[in-house]
């Protein structure tokens, strides 16, 4: 099966004999169709003609109503986020697509990595995680190195190391700053009463 999003407000007549779903996305209005390939395509080719934007895509890319469910009913806690490590509590966990649907939708490459990680659909379990508020938020709709950081985030070891180099850059970056305050202060100082000059 496949859906066809159609981005108006004000359907042409002629879509109205069709079995069009009312769909929001952050406030804005607009139509899904779902149906057989070949019905959706000659409604695509007369929207293309009617200059009317669109999307047509697969089922599987269609973010599903009970991803959450599933994940809960498939997997065991105690949960913590997968972006930053803190401890989850179920009711406030937000279950996290590392691919998100709207991007997997027109991007082949995703759709392949998709593929690769043996993942049926963007609701596979594979492409699922655990996440807090602030870390889904800041993700969003991006790709970047988060899929990285999902896959990294489920070992403790890779934790361990992060809190190692992070707690490493500390040391380095005070030790960085004694050592340029003890040899350099008299041209630090020379350099602020220049400035101040
Ligand atoms: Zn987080």
């Amino acid at each position: 099966m496949y859906y066809l999003n159609i981005y108006t407000d004000c359907p042409k007549s002629w879509l109205l004999k069709y079995d069009l779903k009312e769909k929001y996305y952050k406030d804005s209005l607009y139509y899904q169709l779902k149906g057989e390939y070949k019905e959706l395509e000659s409604i695509r080719k007369r929207l293309i003609r009617c200059k009317i934007r669109h999307k047509m895509f697969e089922e599987r890319y269609q973010k599903s109503n009970d991803y959450r469910k599933i994940f809960l009913e498939n997997t065991s806690g105690p949960y913590r986020c997968r972006y930053c490590n803190r401890p989850l509590k179920t009711e406030y966990m937000q279950v996290d697509h590392i691919i998100p649907a709207s991007k997997a939708k027109n991007n082949t490459y995703l759709q392949m990595w998709l593929f690769i990680n043996k993942c049926e659909s963007v609701n596979d379990l594979r492409n699922l995680v655990p996440s807090c508020f602030k870390c889904n938020q800041a993700k969003g709709r991006k790709i970047g190195l988060w899929p990285l950081r999902a896959y990294l985030g489920q070992f403790e070891s890779y934790w361990k190391i992060k809190k190692g180099v992070d707690i490493g850059l500390l040391v380095t970056g005070i030790g960085l700053i004694a050592f340029l305050g003890a040899y350099y202060h008299e041209e630090i100082i020379s350099v602020i009463q220049g400035l101040i000059r």
